[in-house]
């Protein structure tokens, strides 16, 4: 038996990042990981493979889009699927590697296997016992399940599946119009397959800024992606020969149809993981929708046991999970740990990027809360024209009194880094006056936040 002063278990980015800090704070720490590698389903099955993918077929597109433009010509470059994969995987290495490196050189133990809580404040893994003070929950999610679907990971996927197929399909149908659907469905669209969304909503990216959703959509639907919007998917049958079939029922009149594509992606959202812990048995409070409860320093109801990331409530984001572990870290040891959950981005990394923070237009239309709302095209940003870049938009939402920023919504290229900059000014409590006043660089992207910040004023200047 081993004590430590802090047990996680999972080692994804909630989880990895608690682990360094704590340790950095001079707590010591183990991690408990039951797959080979490090970095959870971020690193391994999540975003880091999705943007590689991403990268890959966004380089395809711009050669077979922009390159003969530019005056590049010769001959087109050809897909070698077998070595975009071993790309992928040399991306995932690189970054599982880097974090075991870091356990390394932060002390930090890594205990290797699937773990269980017996007791509270023990962990067993295998057939050893631990002892820890406090033990973090970071086990993260899995797919969620649909029902009438049974996921083979070969011709009906999840997004584990949809990252690793062994041929690239010729058609494929995504269930669910969020982030990882739309992303997967550009990898493949770009890569020549047929791709059609089927989404329960009338929208896609639901929550989302509407006239976001509205212009990503657009864009989408040019770059080949199909949508079958309001539509309940019923069953999907399997493949018989070539091609699975996907039933649906048309909201708006209840009338039946379906579609064949040879791989069906279930991106319907994910659930919290938590097979095998014995929670129940500890008497762990849940939420109604399967998540562990805690409180407002990631406490549940059993002392020195703790929880983060997608294990509980909140956004399913790698940084959200990560600024969590960092937050209870500090707690553990003693400082004031805290997440402000009001300036949290959600980026989807399709081309061109969106990300978002904040409030949304509709939501402050529902809190009854006046504002102003400065828009920018990338349409007179000179940079983003210069690349083939002028879809898009910046929008700045203010308070109408104080000026003070509520939220940015972005689409456009590079909107995932472009982003951070109205984070920051939210951090500060900033007014759009602030931003629209801070001298930006000629000629960047992030010249079209300032010109959006401007507009919230007396006006853009290149509008
Ligand atoms: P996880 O990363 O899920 O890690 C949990 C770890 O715990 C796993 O490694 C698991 O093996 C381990 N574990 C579970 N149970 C046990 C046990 N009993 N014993 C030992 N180990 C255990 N988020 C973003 O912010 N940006 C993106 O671009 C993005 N892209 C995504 C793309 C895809 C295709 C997917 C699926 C997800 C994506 N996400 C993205 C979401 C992101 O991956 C998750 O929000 C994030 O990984 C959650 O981190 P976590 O630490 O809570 O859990």
């Amino acid at each position: 038996m081993a004590n430590f002063d802090v047990i996680v278990i999972g080692a994804g980015p909630g989880g990895y990042v608690c682990a360094i800090r704590a340790a950095q704070l001079g707590l010591s720490v183990a991690v408990v990981e039951g797959r080979e590698t490090l970095g959870g389903t971020c690193l391994n099955v999540g975003c880091i493979p999705s943007k590689a993918l991403l990268h890959a077929t966004h380089s395809l597109h711009e050669a077979q889009e922009n390159f003969a433009k530019m005056g590049l010509t010769g001959a087109a470059p050809k897909v070698d699927w077998a070595r975009m994969q071993d790309y992928k995987a040399e991306v995932i290495g690189q970054n599982t590697k880097g974090i075991e490196f870091l356990f390394k050189k932060n002390k930090v133990t890594w205990l290797k296997g699937w773990a269980t809580i017996p007791a509270a404040g023990q962990v067993k893994v295998g057939d050893d016992l631990h002892e820890a003070k406090h033990i973090v929950i970071a086990t993260g999610s899995e797919p969620a399940a649909l029902p009438g679907i049974t996921v083979d990971e070969k011709n009906v996927v999840t997004s584990t599946g949809a990252l690793s197929l062994p041929k690239v399909p010729k058609s494929m149908v995504v269930i669910g119009a969020g982030v990882i659907g739309l992303e997967m469905g550009s990898v493949y669209a770009r890569l020549g397959a047929e791709v059609t969304v089927i989404e329960y909503l009338d929208t896609i990216t639901p929550g989302m800024d509407a006239e976001v959703a509205r212009s990503l959509q657009k864009i989408l639907a040019r770059q080949g992606l199909k949508f079958i919007l309001g539509a309940a998917v019923q069953r999907v049958d399997p493949a018989g020969k070539a091609k699975s079939r996907v039933a649906y029922t048309l909201r708006k009149d209840d009338s039946e149809a379906a579609i064949e594509a040879e791989v069906v992606l279930v991106a319907t959202g994910r659930k919290p993981y938590l097979a095998g812990l014995g929670l129940e048995a500890l008497g762990v409070e849940m939420t109604p929708r399967g998540q562990v409860k805690t409180d407002a320093h990631f406490a549940t109801n059993i002392r020195g046991l703790y929880a983060i990331g997608d294990a509980i409530t909140g956004p399913m984001l790698a940084h959200k999970a990560e600024d969590e572990g960092m937050a209870l870290a500090e707690i553990m040891a003693g400082k004031a740990g805290h997440v402000n959950y009001g300036v949290i981005p959600g980026v989807i990394y399709t081309t061109p990027e969106v990300a978002s923070v904040g409030k949304t237009e509709e939501q402050l239309k529902e809190e009854g809360r006046a504002y102003k709302a400065g828009k920018f095209s990338f349409m007179g940003n000179g940079r983003a024209k210069a690349v083939f870049q002028g879809e898009g938009f910046v929008k700045i939402l203010a308070c109408k009194e104080t000026d003070r920023i509520l939220g940015a919504h972005i689409i456009g290229p590079a909107a995932g880094d472009l982003i951070h900059e109205v984070c920051v000014a939210m951090e500060f409590g900033a007014s759009a006056q602030d931003l629209a006043l801070t001298c930006h660089a000629h000629p960047t992207y992030s010249e079209a936040v300032r010109e959006a910040a401007l507009a919230c004023g007396d006006g853009a200047i290149h509008a």
